[in-house]
């Protein structure tokens, strides 16, 4: 799993900072995380394909967690895609895009699915072999969402030698790591489990933007490898955090730690400020394993 940054602003960007957007890659696919206005740039600048994006998610209506979204699928179609895409949002962006499409007469080059989000607490929203999302409320001034994002459980490992050892066709060893027992040459089953050993952990993302802090949130994200918590305001300025009902760099920080996390990234700042460093001071008074967002970062989970 993979995080690059392509936003790290709240609802005002300034010169070269970009509002929030984050690309998830997990398991070779591409998924857009919010969708800001200038994304495309941002896509071109970290040399991301755009035809590799195959999901996109939106949390929410304000816009800038959705002003790119258009420019973005028209964009897909002058460059003649195939390929399905599939955003889940909520029903007034899904209301917005299919306004667009019916003025500008757009026909596009492929079939983009729009998928309603109206839950109104945690769902699974989409599965495949390799990982899972679900979508759960966050607490913001319009219906918004929170994203997590699971590996499923890996292939196991071969250990070449023990299964040479044991007289196994190669033609058997995707078999052995699926958790699948084998004949070997000389006809005896042999049990995956003494030649292979556990696969890599799978790892989890959560996504949370834009959001107060509330205690029924921890369950969601508990135990995630990477959690994205928006930080618009410092401490000093919780009242305005309360009234717009957004977080500040104690919230993400008490939730990463009552979620007990491994990581957290913060984002979404708010244009009033101009020093980051006081953002990742006032996080690791109560959560040490804090990074910042800054556009182009990308992060290992
Ligand atoms: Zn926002
Ligand atoms: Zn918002």
């Amino acid at each position: 799993m993979k995080v690059t940054v392509l936003g790290s602003q709240g609802a005002i960007p300034k010169v070269g900072l970009f509002s929030t957007s984050l690309l998830l890659n997990v398991c070779n696919s591409n998924i857009l995380i919010d969708c800001c206005e200038g994304v495309q740039h941002q896509l071109r600048k970290n040399k991301i394909k755009f035809s590799k994006i195959e999901i996109i998610l939106i949390s929410h209506a304000h816009g800038d967690h959705y002003f790119g979204l258009i420019g973005l699928i028209s964009t897909l179609s002058l460059l003649k895609r195939d390929k399905k895409l599939t955003v889940f949002c909520p029903l007034s962006v899904f209301k917005i895009i299919q306004a667009h499409l019916k003025y500008s007469k757009m026909s596009l080059s492929y079939q983009l699915d729009l998928k309603v989000l109206n839950n109104d607490s945690k769902i699974n929203i989409f599965n495949n072999i390799h990982f899972s999302i679900d979508a759960f409320p966050l607490k913001h001034s319009i219906y918004t969402n929170g994203f997590l994002i699971r590996e499923k459980e890996k292939k196991r490992k071969l250990i070449l030698k023990k299964a040479l050892d044991k007289n196994i066709n190669k033609i058997y060893f995707n078999k052995l790591t699926k958790r699948e027992n084998v004949i070997n040459d000389k006809g005896v089953e042999i049990n995956y489990l003494d030649v292979t050993k556990e696969g890599d952990r799978p790892k989890s993302f959560a996504y949370c933007s834009d959001t107060a802090y509330f205690e029924e949130l921890i369950k969601n994200i508990q135990g995630v490898d990477l959690l994205y918590c928006e930080t618009t305001f410092l401490k000093k300025d919780k009242d305005k955090a309360s009234l717009t009902l957004h977080s500040t760099t104690i919230d993400a920080a008490r939730l990463a730690k009552k979620g007990k996390v491994k990581q957290l990234l913060i984002g979404h700042f708010s244009s009033r400020y101009d020093d980051y460093n006081d953002f990742i001071s006032e996080v690791v008074t109560i959560f040490k394993n804090v990074v910042i967002s800054e556009e182009g970062k990308k992060i290992e989970v």
